[in-house]
């Protein structure tokens, strides 16, 4: 068998472990009974090591070699050889005993963030933080950087970006939109935010949120729609993508939006070419880029005016309340302004505010300096500084999200940056589809969704984030798409 065979088939292996572990995943969160949690963390365990072994078999790092010096690759397998290379070298850079050592404390952490969230009380997860930090500190060691540690971490979640790269998109971000936000909450005129909320039955948003997803495109003969606690989107393999969702009982937002939301995630995954499998290459570009179709799909279409115009009577087919009332008002209600406590909760002007913030504390985390024992003054002050809004406990505050129970240092960057992209790629569909509106209004969505397949989705993870955006953009990343989006919508909404 020649070299790029073997690496093909050995991928392909992984990646049938892989699809066995998300479907053992997405069973947990969506089906399972409770008491059949020990054996199948059992069973995940047993599935993930031997994933990782293959992972970092000799086999594949001598492949990875030897593919590394030709030059008579296509381009997606020259992506796939970069990509997979630079994982491999990645985990072979972390000692065994470290990985097991993380896991453990890891899962001991989740555990105290969880009883100390219910508490309310930050010093009860304090040890445990500590210690997290300290992993996170011996990886990025391990993995290498060369300008700030976080950088190494950061490329785990956005490969390319780095810590003096994010402060230099931060600064002029925030010295917009601090401003923005507190002209729109004092010369803005406040939509009727009443619309959306109600009471709804569980069973006809289901059927909504289904309908929502047809819409856009989503393909449900490859795919799924169950209920959960926290909405994901999984990919099990070629030809089935499932989309997870929660409801409201009295607001129709939250539940609608996730649908987009996840929905976006699994276009970009019901995008990618069965090839892409055998390639390790069917994960996205990023963290990044993956939230930047989730938001496209929910913010930039799905609280559009054009969509609501569209939208409006199928919504009062399923609730009948909504059939006098006008798309304007259900865009207005789609699209209220709030600077709250809550990042998940965020809207799309307040959002990058809640991750600059955790953005200053990990970099001052990782690089030792800040303190963990400084952290709920920090957030408090951050929170006022960027929102003017005090948290009043912890919970609400510094313990609202789980990330730092599991050591996940520099993934919070990868949701601003979505939004970044989004904005950025906007700006070229709008030159490249200049209808788009148009369309939207009629309910044509498929010239929308070929364009994110021919330039996003087709590719997976064959490009690297700023690498993909230049590509379709032609431009170098550049935060001021946002900055421009977002001023300009809220600004006509508000009436400033
Ligand atoms: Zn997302």
């Amino acid at each position: 068998m020649d070299t790029i065979t073997a690496y093909k088939s050995h991928l392909t292996e992984i990646a049938k472990l892989g699809s066995a572990l998300s479907l053992l995943g997405w069973d947990q969160h969506t089906h399972m009974p409770k008491k059949g949690v020990a054996f199948r963390s059992q069973v995940i365990g047993k599935l993930t090591k031997m994933r990782f072994e293959l992972s970092v078999s000799d086999e594949l790092g001598s492949a990875i070699d030897e593919l590394e010096g030709r030059d008579d690759l296509s381009d997606l397998e020259r992506g796939s050889v970069r990509r997979v290379g630079k994982d491999f070298r990645r985990q072979k850079a972390v000692p065994p005993e470290f990985v097991e050592e993380f896991a453990v404390a890891r899962s001991n952490a989740q555990a105290a963030w969880a009883k100390a969230r219910e508490a309310s009380n930050f010093g009860d997860f304090e040890p445990h933080l500590e210690k997290m930090v300290g992993f996170a500190r011996r990886l990025a060691e391990y993995y290498g950087y060369d300008d700030h540690p976080y950088d190494a971490l950061l490329e785990g979640f956005e490969p390319g970006m780095t810590c003096a790269e994010l402060r230099r998109i931060i600064e002029p971000l925030r010295e917009q939109l601090v401003p923005f936000l507190a002209r729109l909450m004092k010369e803005g005129t406040r939509p009727d935010a009443s619309a959306l909320e109600g009471t709804f039955e569980l069973e006809t948003q289901r059927r909504l949120a289904r309908r929502a997803l047809e819409t856009i495109g989503y393909d449900f003969d490859a795919g799924a729609l169950d209920d959960v606690a926290h909405p994901f989107t999984t990919t099990i393999g070629p030809g089935d993508v499932r989309v997870t969702n929660r409801y409201a009982d009295l607001h129709l937002g939250p539940g609608f939006f996730a649908a987009l939301h996840e929905g976006g995630h699994a276009l970009y995954n019901q995008g990618m070419g069965d090839d892409l499998f055998a390639l390790g290459l069917a994960n996205g570009s990023s963290n990044g880029i993956h939230e930047s179709q989730s938001r496209m799909i929910e913010n930039q279409v799905g609280r559009s005016l054009p969509f609501w115009t569209f939208f409006q009577p199928i919504l009062a087919e399923h609730f009948p309340q909504f059939a006098q009332v006008r798309p304007e008002t259900l865009h207005g209600a789609a699209n209220i302004v709030e600077p709250s406590l809550i990042r998940v909760e965020a809207d799309e002007v307040t959002y990058n505010f809640h991750i600059m913030l955790r953005f200053e504390i990990e970099a001052g985390l990782i690089d030792g300096s800040i303190a963990v024992s400084d952290l709920p003054r920090l957030w408090n002050d951050g929170m006022e500084r960027y929102l003017g809004v005090t948290p009043p406990n912890d919970a609400l505050g510094v313990l609202q999200d789980v990330h730092w129970s599991m050591g996940a240092f520099g993934y919070f960057p990868s949701y601003m940056l979505g939004n970044l992209y989004a904005a950025q790629m906007l700006t070229t569909l709008r030159k490249d589809v200049p209808n788009l509106d148009e369309l939207i209004r009629s309910g044509e969505f498929g010239r929308l969704l070929s364009w994110l397949r021919k330039n996003v989705h087709q590719h997976g993870a064959a490009y690297e984030p700023k690498e993909l955006i230049e590509r379709i953009t032609g431009d170098p990343f550049d935060a001021s798409h946002f900055v421009r989006y977002v001023t300009e919508k809220y600004s006509r909404i508000y009436r400033l």
